[in-house]
């Protein structure tokens, strides 16, 4: 496992459950601070942070009274709605106490295939970069359509990787990477380093999400897929406690599963 310190523009993309109380949906202050605090040190030790976030949804459904996630769509939307001001509005002061300043972008698959698109995108990260401003990406859920868009935030992430021109991903979850098992199981074993997506990696990546979030391990492996396959180092790190990132820019032993990009 190297150590990634020479990275210099990073995407971190951080799940629902890793932000909001799995028993309420409510924002968990605690955690989201405790990783704000470790994003804006990264920033001010000269590296460019782009902020992908999920959790809308799960705060929005706390705040606007439903007692779980719900599953039709237009509830789901108006959870996303609610939810997105909220964050906006926790990660713009978080950000601000170390002073820095936020944008908010809200995507669409579109961002893809439609070549005008792209390019306003594009040309926004790239302004947001010259300005100094932290990048903060969510899937736009409200004029999405559920299974033609951005159903969780894992691919979304690669896909910013790729459009902001990234040189490394980090998604972080509750578990500390791809494991030979079930993870719950204390025989199977963190697979550090996986030097190529094959079937038998994709294999191994089973199960769902939990509650909150949409995606899970096999959508993580799918988004390493396509980062790495544009050349982009990726790396799935647990999200107990946010200092693990310093360890991954100051030493070669941090806990995670790194996905090693394709030179072509
Ligand atoms: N855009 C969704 C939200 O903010 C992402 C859901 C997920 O990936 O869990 O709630």
């Amino acid at each position: 496992m190297p150590c990634f310190n020479d990275k210099k523009r990073i995407v971190v993309k951080i799940g629902s459950s890793s932000l909001a109380y799995p028993e309420t949906g409510s924002l968990n202050i605690r955690k989201s601070r405790a990783l704000v605090e470790v994003l804006a040190d990264l920033k001010n030790s000269g590296k460019e942070i782009v902020f992908v976030t999920s959790g809308a949804q799960a705060v929005g459904a706390a705040k606007g009274g439903f007692l779980k996630k719900p599953q039709d769509t237009p509830s789901k939307q108006a959870c996303a709605a609610i939810g997105q001001s909220e964050l906006m509005k926790f990660y713009s002061e978080s950000f601000e106490q170390y002073n820095h300043k936020v944008a908010q972008l809200l995507l669409t698959r579109d961002v893809i295939s439609n070549e005008t698109r792209r390019t306003n995108v594009i040309n926004t990260f790239n302004k947001l970069f010259e300005l100094g401003v932290v990048p903060i990406i969510n899937a736009n859920d409200v004029v999405s359509i559920k299974q033609l868009d951005f159903d969780e935030n894992d691919t979304l992430s690669a896909i910013v990787a790729t459009l902001c021109n990234a040189d490394f991903l980090i998604m972080m979850t509750d578990v500390d990477g791809l494991y030979d098992g079930d993870p719950s199981l204390p025989e199977s074993k963190l697979i550090p380093e996986v030097e190529r997506i094959t079937p038998e990696i994709i294999s191994l990546a089973q199960g769902s999400g939990g509650a909150l979030g949409s995606g899970g391990m096999l959508t993580k492996i799918e988004a390493a897929q396509i980062a790495t396959e544009a050349g982009i180092d990726t790396v799935i790190v647990g999200n107990r406690d946010p200092k693990i990132l310093y360890k991954l820019f100051e030493s070669d032993c941090a806990k995670c599963t790194y996905f090693k990009k394709r030179e072509h």
